[in-house]
Formats: C-alpha cells, structure tokens, sequence
C-alpha cells in the first residue's frame, strides 16, 4: 500500500502539458476549462472584473506556470509581456541586453530610451565577461537565448549570478528554446517572457504573451501591470493557447528532430555560406552566398515553405530577416531564419534545395529584386 505521506512523485513535463490546468475529475465537468466569455463576475469571488481575471486565462496559466517552475501571468501578446517586464525598470535606470534581440524588443528598448526613461547597453550576449562587467550598476539584465536570428547562446547560469552580484533583475526570453528545452527559472533566473504566439500555441492562428515568475513579489507586480495597462489576452485566445500547448512536447520533439536533420543534409550546401544551429530547437539560419538578392529570390521559389514572419507554427515558414529595418546590421543580408515545422523531413529537404539549386544557377540579381518592409 502507498504510504500517502510519500509526496508523489514529480510528473514529467510531458504529462504536465496534459494533466495542469484541467477541471476536477468529477461527474459532469468538462475536461477543458471552457471559453469564459465574461466582463464582470457577482461580487465576493476571485475573479470580480474581466480585466483582472478570467478562468481560461487561469487553465493556461496553471499550465504554462508548471512547466516553467513559476506561476505565469498571460498577456495580450508577446510584446505586452515584453513591455511589462520592461515597466519593472526604474527610470533613468539601465537595462544591459544583447544587440541580437527580437526586433520589436529592440524598438521598444529604443523607444524607451529615446524618450529618457531608461537606458540601454547592448553587448555580445556570448561575451560572458564582457556581460558581468556591463551589469555593474544596471537595473535589469535582459536576454534570449538561443538569440533571434543570431542563434548564440547565452551562459544563462553564471550570466545569472554575475547580474545578481550587482542586484539587477534578470529576465529572459524562452519563446525559441520554450519550457521544454530550457527553464530559465531553475538557473536562478527572475523572470521568464514568452510570446506564446509562437511554439506555445503552435498554430499560426493565435498572439498571446505570458510572462512566468517564481517570487510572489514578480508575479504581484506583473499582474499589475496587466490590471493597470489592460494588455490582457481574450478568452478565446486563452483557450486555443492551452489547446497547443497540451502538444507541445511532441510538436517539439518531431519539429527539433526534422531540424537536426536538415542540418546535417544542409552542411557544406554550395548556395550557402553558414548553415547556423545552436544544436537544439527547431529554427534555423541559413546564410544565403550572395547576399539579399538570392536569398529573396530563395524565399520566393518553394512549395512547401511558407514565406512569412513568426515562427513556430505546424507549418514550416521562413524568411530573410534583414528586410526589416529594424534587424540588428551585423546581421547578414543573405540571412534567412528557417522555422522547421511538422511536414516531412524529406519534403521539407527537397523543396528547400530545389530552390537553392534554382537561386545558385540564376547567375546574378539586380539590386531592385530586395525588398524593404517600413515597419517590423
Ligand atoms: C514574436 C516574438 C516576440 C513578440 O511576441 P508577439 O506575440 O509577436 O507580440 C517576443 N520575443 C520573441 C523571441 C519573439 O519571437
């Protein structure tokens, strides 16, 4: 017999992703927590107001929360989260982050300083001395890791303690490696970012953010910021967002594999100059010999993969970073981040060199051919 003072022992994040966020088993309650569509609530309860609460938002929350170690506070969109965790930062304080970032986390560490109320260092987040020194009287060390489209990865344990020796906070963002692969928490990390737009829902039909902490006073002042700014996600999205993320190990874990194949099959490919890969996950970034002209002509020539922004779908998308104004220079223009989806490995092969070998025997592309988005 099972003495039931023995705690049970820890589930595996495969079973979280399905077992978290459910109704009681009991006669008559749905398996999911249903879309809730709800402004107000009868007074005396936990909920009280739309916008502080909302029991799809919890489902996803308590699930999300489990796999990451923390508890999770869910956002209208990865960005909403992004800027609430940027609003933990004092003004006139510095924020040290790493000069490859996700681009609208770039415009909004920009937009924020331009207006002085903070300010910003970007460094080479794989220089890990150079790092620890920049943390020296900032308020906040912020990264990703692997970096987007870069793919560098950060030291995130010794980057931890270096950045609390100085007593800033530290918060990364885990969209690319996703609580499977990598829980900042457990590295000491503060707080934990996703655009769960991306691997979280996984079904290109979705944006949705969540920011996840350990210590109660985080997860009081995120939630604030949410009830205060009212970037709160619709309960619908809520939904769709848990129903993703009950597939994520196995999304994951064929995305991540297709990935490391395709690698592999890519390595020494004549229309490429790098075939880039932080060997784990599912994005890639090829550099396209030739710069931005074959690599537009690339993304234009496919079948199967889909040019198009984001990342982390079923379906396999890919694009040329540089066409946004706002990606970092020392990004090359012959860059394009593949995201690897669920299609065969074979077919995504195939379609992929068709094209390159297409691109590599067309000889050479007028300037004109490269496209330039206004906006990220
Ligand atoms: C997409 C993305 C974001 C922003 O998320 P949205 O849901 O688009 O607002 C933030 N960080 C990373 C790494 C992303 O890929």
């Amino acid at each position: 017999m099972t003495d039931p003072t023995t705690p049970a022992p820890a589930l595996r994040p495969e079973t979280v992703a399905i077992v978290a966020g459910r109704p009681a088993h009991a006669p008559d309650e749905p398996l999911n927590v249903p879309v809730h569509l709800a402004s107000t609530y009868v007074a005396g309860g936990e909920h009280v107001y739309g916008r502080y609460g909302n029991p799809s938002w919890t489902a996803f929350e308590d699930t999300l929360g489990a796999l990451e170690g923390g508890r999770c506070v869910a956002f209208a969109s990865g960005i909403a989260a992004v800027s609430a965790v940027l609003d933990l930062v004092p003004t006139g304080r510095r924020v040290v982050a790493p000069r490859h970032s996700y681009t609208g986390t770039v415009m909004q560490l920009d937009d924020r300083a331009s207006a002085g109320r903070i300010t910003v260092e970007y460094v080479d987040i794989t220089d890990t001395a150079a790092v620890a020194a920049a943390c020296e009287g900032a308020a906040m060390l912020w990264f990703e890791s692997p970096t987007n489209p870069a793919l560098e990865v950060a030291d995130i344990p010794t980057l931890t303690a270096a950045a609390h020796a100085h007593g800033a906070l530290v918060a990364v963002d885990n969209t690319f490696a996703t609580p499977l692969l990598q829980q900042p928490l457990t590295d000491g990390v503060d707080i934990v970012v996703h655009s769960a737009t991306k691997y979280i829902s996984g079904h290109s039909d979705v944006l949705m953010g969540a920011v996840i902490a350990a210590d109660p006073a985080h997860v009081d002042a995120i939630t604030a910021r949410r009830s205060l700014g009212g970037a709160i996600p619709s309960a619908l999205e809520a939904f769709l967002a848990l129903r993703g993320l009950r597939t994520l190990p196995v999304r994951m874990e064929r995305a991540q594999a297709t990935a490391a194949e395709l690698v592999a099959r890519l390595a020494g490919h004549p229309a490429l100059d790098e075939v880039r890969y932080p060997g784990f996950g599912a994005i890639i970034s090829i550099v396209v010999r030739g710069g931005a002209a074959p690599a537009e002509a690339l993304v234009g020539r496919t079948r199967l993969w889909i040019h198009a922004t984001s990342l982390g779908g079923v379906e396999s998308t890919f694009e040329r970073r540089r066409r946004w104004p706002a990606e970092a220079p020392t990004i090359p223009e012959g860059l394009v981040r593949l995201s690897v989806g669920l299609e065969h490995v074979d077919d995504l092969y195939a379609d992929l060199t068709g094209a390159l070998d297409e691109v590599a025997g067309a000889g050479d592309f007028a300037d004109d051919a490269v496209s330039r988005h206004p906006l990220t």
